[in-house]
């Protein structure tokens, strides 16, 4: 082996790779596309309907409605629960922004609470039960891969007669006490963008329920608000279906979903046991099935040097999120000025290490070694 270990550790460590990450797959994959293009048919199909069936199979039971992507999902699961101009919805103010563009497209007013300084989590203790009573819905966001404290949080929306939607786009096969991320609340929505834990070949995204009637709702609301062909009789329809070539994509990768996020916890543990060093804190994660570690976020006062020394190294970088929903210049002015300390901090501080299937261990080891010889 000429070079050694220095001399295969290649140039740039990409934050994703998803061609390499999809190469073993390539010939399922390139069988789904031609069982598409040999099927002639290619919306709201046979690939569509087996995998609405698998997806929910796999998470325990329920139904599942294929919409176009992850945003979508979380306005027509809101439009499901009946959320009204007015309404409002309580939410965290991290997790992308995806939830508040949901939630304005209702015509309804998002409420944020802060988030655990050390998770990025909703937690019961920053939630108000007179908030929650107030509230029509409350969005909550399974970030990083990380499933938040359901089981007090369902109990509290449950008392609160306030619908509980939860964000899985970054936490699919993630489970607490043996009970997926989805299964807790009354609605939940999937994104299948290609760098999530399961992705398609594009975009696409779902909505699950045990509680039929909702996923009913979708499904008529994906397609333009029909229930008969051409007759619009839901508000708040629109086009938003699931392609058959990406339906059938998530069918070839689902089975792997389960070994792909086994493989990502490895990764995360790998981070967590690596890296030493005083500037840079490295979070304490779940080591169970209740972290499928989406990203993983390390925090740095000193963040863009930190970013600046990896990049240096060939180690690509990126901030989930740096600008908090509540001060995005398309919204700030009429989400009020909440008091959001935590959500703010963190902002400023957190910096997510490459985290996908297709590193390596040498490659892990070559961000740990390059983290630990920061020196600002
Ligand atoms: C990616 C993501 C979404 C949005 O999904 P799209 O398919 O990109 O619209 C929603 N919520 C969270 C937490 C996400 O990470």
């Amino acid at each position: 082996m000429v070079g050694g270990l220095s001399g295969s550790i290649p140039l740039v460590i990409a934050f994703n790779d998803l061609k390499r990450e999809l190469a073993p797959l390539r010939s399922d994959l390139d069988a789904a596309l031609a069982r598409v293009l040999d099927s002639g048919w290619f919306a709201l199909g046979e690939e569509l309907k087996g995998f609405e069936c698998e997806f929910a199979e796999y998470l325990g039971g329920g139904e599942v409605a294929g919409v176009a992507n992850g945003t979508d999902a979380l306005e027509l699961a809101l439009r499901a629960l009946d959320v009204e101009p007015g309404d409002k919805v309580i939410t965290a103010a991290n997790a992308g922004g995806y939830a508040s563009t949901a939630i304005l497209a209702c015509g309804a007013h998002p409420v944020y609470v802060d988030v655990d300084p050390e998770t990025g989590l909703i937690s019961p203790q920053h939630l108000g039960d007179d908030l929650l009573v107030s509230a029509k819905a409350i969005i909550i966001t399974h970030l990083y891969g990380q499933m938040a404290d359901m089981t007090i949080l369902a109990q509290r929306a449950r008392t609160a007669n306030t619908f509980l939607v939860e964000d899985c786009a970054q936490a699919h096969g993630a489970r607490l006490d043996g009970r997926a991320a989805g299964c807790w609340g009354d609605i939940a929505c999937f994104s299948f963008y290609p760098t999530k834990n399961l992705g398609a070949l594009g975009d696409a995204g779902a909505v699950f329920s045990t509680k039929k009637p909702y996923i009913e709702k979708v499904r008529h609301l994906r397609q333009y608000g029909w229930r008969d062909k051409y007759v619009h009789e839901l508000r708040g329809g629109r086009n938003s279906r699931l392609d058959e070539i990406h339906a059938a994509c998530l069918r070839t990768r689902l089975p792997t979903l389960e070994s792909a996020n086994l493989r990502r916890r490895a990764i995360g543990q790998r981070y967590q046991e690596g890296i030493a060093h005083p500037l840079i804190r490295v979070p304490r994660r779940r080591t169970d099935s209740s972290d499928v570690v989406h990203l993983y976020p390390v925090r740095c006062e000193q963040r863009s040097a930190l970013m600046a020394h990896l990049r240096a190294e060939g180690i690509q970088t990126a901030i989930h999120y740096p600008l908090p929903d509540h001060l995005q210049p398309a919204w700030k002015s009429q989400v009020g000025s909440p008091s959001l300390p935590n959500t703010e901090k963190r902002a400023e501080e957190i910096l997510s290490l490459p985290c996908h299937g297709a590193l390596t261990d040498q490659e892990i080891d070559h961000v740990i070694d390059t983290c630990n010889r920061f020196r600002p």
